[in-house]
């Protein structure tokens, strides 16, 4: 009889130190989280991270990065310091890639 080996990992960002008590069994498969940051995220939307069985492997599995864009609209202009100050504020937050300041198009 063989062994049968495997790695556990967390399925939100894939570390393989997992904290054995953040456990989340999702369609019969008992799932393990490094965080509860991560399991929360998990639990939000599952499928982003294990897929599901209608459309397949999630673009995380594929290893692909899935973009999304967020416009925010001011009521007045917004100063070169203040765009400076936001610029640095949302650029640390985890998933924000970039940030365009537009002119209104209105
Ligand atoms: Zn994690």
């Amino acid at each position: 009889m063989s062994k049968l080996e495997f790695t556990v990992h967390c399925p939100v960002c894939k570390m393989t130190k997992v904290d054995r008590s953040l456990l989340f069994n999702y369609r019969g498969i008992d799932h393990y989280f490094c965080s509860s940051q991560c399991l929360d995220r998990f639990k939000a939307h599952p499928h982003l991270f294990v897929g599901d069985p209608k459309h397949g492997m999630s673009p995380k599995q594929k290893g692909q990065t899935a973009l999304k864009k967020c416009r925010i609209g001011f009521a007045e202009p917004i100063d070169d310091e203040l765009k400076v100050v936001m610029q640095q504020s949302l650029l640390s937050l985890m998933g924000i890639e970039s940030l365009v300041f537009e002119e209104s198009l209105l």
